[in-house]
């Protein structure tokens, strides 16, 4: 089973894929309406609203939170250690 690169959710059916595409390694909530991916900045904005959603978190700390999180992930790692 394929973990999505830019948000780490299990892609466990065609339905998680971006239009149904399996090749892909990004889920459907990482896609734009065409099927490409997201950017950092697309991403990092729709997680700290996630975050601020489910966590009840102020704006500021919700998107240390999501960064952080975002940072952990293949998708936008800047250096490998
Ligand atoms: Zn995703």
């Amino acid at each position: 089973m394929k973990k999505c690169i830019a948000c780490g959710m299990p892609m466990k059916s065609p339905e998680d894929y971006p239009l149904g595409d399996t090749t892909k390694n990004y889920c459907k909530y990482c896609a734009k309406p065409d099927g490409s991916m997201q950017n950092y900045e697309e991403k990092l904005t729709s997680m700290t609203e996630f975050v601020v959603k489910t966590q009840g978190l102020d704006r500021q700390v919700a998107e240390e939170s999501a960064a952080y999180m975002l940072s952990k992930l293949p998708a936008w790692k800047k250096e490998r250690s």
